[in-house]
């Protein structure tokens, strides 16, 4: 489970509930809302249903500008540790 901040307890809860539509994920301090036809598509966005804050922006492509400089290729070589959550933009 994620050790992430969220804009209000509503965002918490709906992250921490996979029975919600709404999905943190943690890697790439991204929001989603899921695509409920069976697979694993899910839409960005960027403002909390709940309270209405501006939520931070994606970090997917630094996340894989980072892998890359370091010749590490996501689909293929094994994702450091702190790559697969929050650990690597926290500090
Ligand atoms: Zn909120």
């Amino acid at each position: 489970m994620s050790t992430f901040s969220h804009c209000c307890e509503s965002m918490r809860i709906a992250c921490d509930d996979p029975d919600y539509p709404v999905v943190f994920k943690a890697k790439f301090r991204e929001y989603a809302i899921k695509i409920l036809d069976g697979g694993i598509s899910s839409l960005v966005i960027s403002f909390c249903p709940w309270s209405g804050d501006r939520l931070p922006e994606s970090l997917r492509d630094e996340w894989f500008r980072r892998l890359e400089a370091q010749g590490i290729d996501p689909g293929e070589d094994p994702v450091p540790l702190e790559f697969r959550s929050e650990e690597w933009y926290s500090n």
